[in-house]
């Protein structure tokens, strides 16, 4: 009968009165095994039962967001075209820009200095110690691979003691006693030299084969040392400043989407074929003409430098190593002897104002002397 009852209260969803917990033993054989379950398990009831009121659910201030790396694709860039286009329209961005270009034309223009002996103007802003420190680096590498390789040719070396006559002779015609050359062949196949910030010459084995007269080395290391003269290395470092804004820019503009991600790449080829190889063979005609000069001076015979150039030229021509100008860090071997033929007369000049003609008449006519003394 009570289960009666309660099944009926059941039925009667609309009613909401609550069910007594405690139901007598006596009546508890009339009632359904799954009303007493369901009474005892405190559990509302699906039909009937009246559920307890919910409470609304507070909103938590902090967002939880579960990693997803699908996101990411659609991820908001930091700056966006609107973002740009605001700070660009901001009131303080013109004092600003103002403020960077006019700081940036002060700051080149109180640093452009003089070439040593072919007087052209560049921008400079790194001191010779800094590019001493990076030639140094360089310096123990390249002697680290020398020794591991067993490459280091002996200072006993009649090769070894050929540069250092030469070199000896080009410090005393350019007055270069303070500067502290240290002096390694190696032994190479390829035709290099060269001279590192701070005074390490390396020659290639391979040079001294092209170069088999004191004259004809004394071109090839003259063009070196010219490099360390000008303070080269120096030079490119400052350049490598002027254009790292520009290339900050470039990478802005890539990620706010105004260039398509195509600026930096297009913009390093654009400034590799227009700016740097061009400055750098500009580098190399200098070089060139400094070494050339100082050949001079020391008085070796400058036609010697045409005639190497010359030989150099036909081995790259064998080797099919012959790039175009615009492609290179360096001139043109065709370039190259045209311009040292232009530069021959000066060259002559500086030898007679060193007193070398003097010298080389008075060694030919001791010669005849002795000549005739024997004969
Ligand atoms: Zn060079």
């Amino acid at each position: 009968m009570f289960g009666r009852a309660i099944s009926s209260l059941e039925r009667k969803s609309a009613l909401r009165i609550a069910i007594p917990r405690f139901i007598p033993k006596s009546s508890a054989r009339n009632v359904p095994s799954r009303i007493i379950q369901r009474l005892n398990s405190n559990q509302p009831c699906r039909r009937g039962f009246p559920r307890a009121p919910q409470q609304p659910k507070r909103e938590s201030k902090v967002k939880h967001t579960r990693w997803d790396p699908s996101q990411i694709q659609h991820a908001r860039p930091l700056f966006n075209n609107d973002r740009f286009t605001h700070a660009l329209r901001h009131k303080n961005t013109k004092y600003l820009a103002i403020l960077i270009v006019g700081g940036s034309i002060v700051f080149y223009c109180t640093h452009i200095e003089e070439v040593p002996v072919s007087g052209r103007k560049r921008f400079m802003c790194f001191s010779e110690e800094s590019a001493e420190t990076e030639g140094l680096v360089l310096y123990q590498n390249i002697m680290r691979a020398a020794h591991r390789q067993g490459a280091l040719v002996s200072q006993w070396d009649d090769r070894t003691r050929m540069v250092r006559r030469v070199m000896d002779r080009l410090i005393t015609g350019g007055n270069l006693k303070h500067v502290d050359f240290e002096i390694h062949v190696l032994e190479s196949p390829e035709m290099n030299a060269f001279v590192l910030p701070g005074g390490k010459v390396f020659v290639y084995s391979g040079m001294l084969n092209v170069t088999r007269t004191d004259d004809a080395l004394a071109a090839i290391l003259g063009h070196e040392i010219a490099h360390n003269l000008a303070r080269h290395s120096a030079e490119q470092m400052s350049r490598g400043i002027l254009i790292f804004p520009l290339r900050w820019a470039l990478i802005f503009l890539d990620a706010t989407g105004y260039t398509g991600g195509l600026g930096r790449i297009l913009g390093d080829v654009g400034l590799s074929f227009g700016f740097m190889m061009p400055a750098s063979r500009v580098q190399e005609s200098e070089a060139d003409y400094i070494g050339l000069m100082l050949m001079a001076k020391s008085c070796y015979n400058p036609e010697a430098a045409v005639r190497v150039w010359q030989k150099i030229d036909q081995s790259h021509k064998d080797s099919k190593q012959n790039l175009p100008e615009w492609t290179s860090t360096h001139p043109s071997d065709a370039n190259r002897i045209k311009k040292l033929i232009e530069w021959l007369p000066k060259a002559e000049e500086q030898k007679v104002e060193a007193g070398c003609t003097f010298a080389a008449q008075y060694q030919q006519d001791f010669q005849q002397v002795l000549k005739s003394m024997w004969h």
